[in-house]
């Protein structure tokens, strides 16, 4: 049994517009930023709207919007970033490497020969974080 799903978790903040973040998109369901954390330049994040902890709590539907989103922005970076591939991740429980409680699935930009920076390792600076943000929607129009 996992725990139940908190209100303030730091996404629902930024859901919520109580806490900054780097913009890249949104519809009805689904909203689209950069991670602050980046294990790659251009690392970026996709939610629901709808409150879920994870994979495991998330209804069918809720799942497959994020998967679309997930496309869409997966599109986009490889093109913004010109990259060679791209990796996607999604942590369940701490058990399973989680460490913020809402659904959200990583998008990274890879590059031939270039390893991923470690999980939660240093902070952006914002300036890049901005930019990175703004190639990644200028790819998606
Ligand atoms: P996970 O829960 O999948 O293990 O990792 C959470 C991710 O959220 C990490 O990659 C971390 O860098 C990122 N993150 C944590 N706090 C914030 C925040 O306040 N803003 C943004 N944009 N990303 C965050």
């Amino acid at each position: 049994m996992t725990d139940a799903y908190d209100n303030d978790n730091i996404f629902a903040k930024i859901l919520r517009g109580e806490i900054p973040c780097h913009k890249i998109y949104e519809d009805e369901h689904t909203f689209a930023f950069m991670d602050i954390m980046p294990r790659g330049d251009g690392h970026c994040l996709v939610i629901p709207k709808m409150p879920a902890r994870n994979l495991l709590d998330a209804d069918i539907e809720t799942l497959g919007v994020v998967q679309a989103t997930v496309k869409k922005i997966g599109t986009a970076v490889m093109k913004a970033f010109s990259a060679d591939g791209l990796t996607v991740q999604q942590f369940n429980e701490p058990a399973g490497g989680q460490v913020v409680f809402h659904l959200h699935v990583h998008v990274i930009p890879r590059f031939d020969g270039v390893k991923l920076r470690p999980h939660t390792g240093d902070m952006e600076k914002p300036e890049i974080l901005a930019e990175n943000a703004e190639k990644i929607s200028a790819a998606l129009k």
